[in-house]
């Protein structure tokens, strides 16, 4: 078993105890008190590992790439929105000279 240099008394104490048996001072270097930093920095590290990786994954694939996705969708739209306009366009201009025929036709009856 370890053992520690009581900073009082300068006793040897075992590291398993709270207090020095010697002169009762409280060692703040016991393993229980250790066990316990260790412990809770291990909690902290685990946690603070959860909220960035959570964090992180999601904007990756699920948020961003859904926007990613959701602009595409939109693009392609518009595009094609832009097709049907310049069609529509064009299928007017193409139509112009039977709408005049049709006119002078129903001018002439
Ligand atoms: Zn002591």
């Amino acid at each position: 078993m370890a053992h520690v240099k009581c900073p009082q008394c300068g006793g040897y104490v075992s590291r398993s105890v709270e207090a020095c048996p010697g002169c009762g001072y409280f060692l703040p270097g016991h393993r229980i008190l250790k066990r316990l930093i260790v412990l809770l920095v291990l909690a902290t590290v685990l946690t603070l590992a959860i909220v960035i990786v959570t964090s992180l994954w999601r904007p990756a694939v699920g948020f961003f790439g859904d926007i990613a996705a959701h602009d595409a969708k939109l693009e392609h739209r518009v595009s094609q929105m832009e097709d049907q306009k310049q069609r529509a366009e064009k299928e007017a201009k193409d139509e112009r000279p039977d709408l005049e025929l049709d006119r002078i036709r129903n001018r002439g009856r």
